[in-house]
């Protein structure tokens, strides 16, 4: 199994609620919903951080932000909006080092987020 948990997700060793997909990303339901919508958006291929996947560069993470706009629309959300975040590093608790993009929507969310 490989070490990283998304990886493993991809690999389909470990089981995700998988709501979207292409050849590149994976989209599946964050385990410990912070909002009715709580999505992760993931290349597939193993990337650390969103200025990794930035580096990427062959419009991945492009692919990245319009499978959340899709899955946000699929899901009923894009209408009244949603936040799409980036958690990077320490002091963002970034927990997992593959990159993700939450998707969280269907409430008012709050800002500043703490
Ligand atoms: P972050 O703090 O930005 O690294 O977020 C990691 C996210 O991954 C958290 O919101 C977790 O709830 C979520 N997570 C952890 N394990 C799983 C899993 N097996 N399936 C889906 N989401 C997960
Ligand atoms: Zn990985």
């Amino acid at each position: 199994m490989p070490e990283c948990l998304f990886c493993a997700i991809v690999a389909g060793e470990i089981p995700a609620t998988v709501v979207g997909e292409t050849d590149r990303v994976l989209a599946f339901r964050d385990i410990n919903p912070q909002a009715p919508t709580h999505v992760l958006v993931i290349p597939k291929n193993h990337y650390p951080d969103a200025a990794a996947l930035a580096a990427a560069g062959d419009g991945l993470l492009d692919e990245v932000i319009a499978q959340a706009h899709e899955v946000g629309t699929a899901e009923g959300i894009a209408e009244r909006g949603y936040r799409i975040a980036f958690n990077t590093g320490a002091d963002a608790g970034q927990a997992v080092h593959h990159v993700h993009a939450h998707l969280l929507g269907g409430r008012a969310l709050g800002w500043p987020p703490g």
